[in-house]
């Protein structure tokens, strides 16, 4: 369907545009900014390219601030007006015998040699400040027909840079277009040129592709390629499972699963991992239902194997391994337990891992799903109030602390926070009540016999929990 264009150019861009033509060079907006323009969405990055070389594009913005991005490979980023502007060099890129970087690069003089090198038709378009278009490999009406086709042979394209086939499936996935039928075979032909790609870029596709609106066509029409990076993955996609919970495989569970979680990278992530230990541990009873005892735990050993592979920081890391072991744990809706899981997993961890379990729930059989669904209603209500009410469940929220532990006479040192720990561990479970006097008491029942009586002296450093 055809859009008009309903943002225009930056004030930033325009003014870069207008300097470069006025100073007699051609200059263009291309790329993703063009295909932005084109199928009506907003820009978020605006790209020039020119056929003025680097230092001539630098003697145009003397007054302005200019950023020397990439100088060797003809880029200068212009900060003026709103927008900070990168401006590239027109140019061709030499062989890529590694299959991920051009040998070299040179400038050239024709804008179309420049469109060539570009991955896609649709993000291979350039506008001129008029809005008019250079569009050799038909880019506008592969957006109108919402079309990823890449620009000349896509065997070799996909050869020459394998980031290419991860960048296929995430555009498809954010735009929620289709891969043309032979760019399609292509990149599932040539996928093993994921080997050779930095595993840093991978994954800063694969967070955008598992955002986007349409991640769930792409897992399931592309599987190889996932398995390429994350050979893991097979028997899950394999995997078929009959039980009562089920009415899916476990490719497409976790599709549904995916699809239902919020659009955020650890959420997403651990959607697409919290099976991943059920192939390695099915077994299957005298009545024909099959069973995945310990998968959790399992799965979360493989995900942490998965997500260091792909090298994700350790934050991301320890948080989907965590939430994908956790998973399946049923919290009982009971302040005492609510308390406890927010104590181990701290209130951002919590809800995360209602929101997992919510997603997880969307992917089973339906007459599961309401009772489920209203359960973890209840809990996020519980641990809201419980958040509201201030209520304690960490030990920086307990009554007494470090200091007051070792004024009670209790040995400096892991001493203190076995007892503290115990304290909250009682406070969590509703036990006792979170009262600085009934907490003091307690300490004092904990310490040495001399020290019991006057306790208020001067206390030693305090220790925070
Ligand atoms: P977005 O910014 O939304 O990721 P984009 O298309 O602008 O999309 P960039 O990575 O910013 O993507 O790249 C800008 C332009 O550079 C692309 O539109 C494309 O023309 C070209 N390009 C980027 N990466 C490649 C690549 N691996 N192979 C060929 N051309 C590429
Ligand atoms: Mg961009």
């Amino acid at each position: 369907m055809r859009k008009e264009p309903e943002f225009a150019i930056s004030a930033g861009a325009r003014q870069v545009l207008q300097r470069l033509t006025e100073a007699g060079y051609e200059a263009y907006l291309v790329g993703g900014c063009v295909r932005d323009l084109l199928r009506g969405a907003e820009p978020h990055d605006w790209d020039i390219c020119t056929s003025a070389l680097p230092e001539q594009t630098r003697a145009c913005f003397v007054e302005e601030r200019v950023i020397e991005t990439g100088l060797r490979h003809g880029t200068v980023t212009v900060l003026t007006g709103d927008t900070p502007c990168e401006v590239t060099t027109y140019r061709r890129e030499g062989p890529y015998s590694d299959n991920r970087r051009p040998d070299y690069v040179s400038f050239v003089s024709s804008l179309e040699t420049d469109l060539a090198r570009r991955d896609f038709t649709m993000n291979a378009i350039a506008m001129g400040l008029d809005g008019s278009l250079r569009d050799p490999f038909g880019g506008r009406e592969d957006i109108q027909r919402e079309l990823i086709r890449c620009v000349g042979e896509p065997a070799q394209r996909f050869q020459e840079d394998g980031l290419r086939v991860m960048r296929a499936l995430r555009f498809a996935s954010e735009l929620g277009y289709q891969i043309e039928e032979n760019t399609g075979r292509a990149l599932r032909e040539h996928r093993a040129v994921l080997r050779q790609v930095a595993a840093e870029r991978i994954h800063v596709e694969l967070c955008r592709l598992l955002a986007g609106q349409n991640v769930g066509e792409v897992l399931r029409q592309y599987p190889e390629v996932f398995c390429q990076f994350w050979p893991q993955l097979g028997p899950l996609i394999a995997l078929e499972q009959n039980t009562p919970w089920h009415c899916w495989g476990g490719w497409e569970h976790t599709i549904h699963a995916v699809e239902a979680a919020p659009a955020d990278a650890v959420l997403r992530l651990t959607m697409l991992l919290h099976d991943i230990g059920k192939p390695g541990c099915k077994s299957t009873d005298e009545g024909g239902t099959d069973h995945f005892f310990g998968h959790a735990d399992a799965g979360a050993r493989l995900a942490d194997e998965m997500l260091r592979a792909l090298k994700f920081d350790n934050r991301t890391r320890e948080r989907v391994t965590v939430l994908v072991k956790r998973h399946d744990m049923q919290i009982p809706c009971q302040e005492k337990y609510v308390r406890r899981w927010l104590n181990r997993l701290g209130a951002e961890g919590f809800f995360q891992l209602l929101e997992v379990k919510r997603a997880d729930s969307m992917g089973q059989a339906y007459e599961q799903v309401e009772g489920r669904l209203a359960e973890l209603e209840r809990l996020s209500a519980q641990a809201e109030e419980i958040i509201v009410q201030g209520q304690c469940f960490t030990l920086k929220d307990l009554a007494v602390n470090g200091r007051d532990a070792v004024a009670a006479g209790i040995a400096q040192g892991p001493e203190v926070g076995r007892v503290l720990n115990g304290l909250l561990r009682r406070v969590l479970d509703g036990e006792v009540c979170n009262e600085r006097a009934v907490l003091l008491e307690l300490l004092r029942a904990e310490g040495p016999e001399q020290t019991k009586a006057p306790h208020d002296k001067k206390g030693p450093p305090l220790i925070t929990g």
